[in-house]
């Protein structure tokens, strides 16, 4: 297991995928860093959207549009790369290089939150 920097990255990091803020280990082959990701709907509600309306053939999320009726995504996660822990300012840098194996598991554990 990692020994990460503070209770608050601990508490974070068991919050990912879930509504609200957390934080996320994520691997691009060689590229390693985490995130501090922000989820605005629980998992069941996406479940429930990401459904096929039958008579439609469509998922059931409602369509948005701007003001000049141009279509608007849906968002569901906002990540931000971060180097350093932002609570107590450890270099995240360091403890992914100290545990690669073990960040490289918990990276992968975490794809489906990534975006
Ligand atoms: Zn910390």
């Amino acid at each position: 297991m990692i020994k990460y920097c503070c209770d608050w990255f601990n508490r974070l990091i068991e919050q990912a995928g879930e509504k609200g803020s957390s934080i996320v280990a994520y691997r691009d082959g060689e590229h390693r860093s985490f995130y501090l990701q922000t989820r605005p709907f629980e998992k069941d509600v996406i479940e429930k959207y990401n459904s096929i309306d039958e008579k439609t053939g469509n998922n059931k999320w409602p369509d948005l549009y701007d003001k000049r009726e141009i279509p608007v995504p849906w968002v569901f996660a906002l990540n931000i790369p971060i180097k350093f822990c932002p609570q107590c300012g450890t270099n995240l840098e360091k403890i992914i290089k100290k545990n690669k194996k073990e960040f490289d598991r918990i990276a992968t554990e975490m794809e489906n939150y990534q975006k």
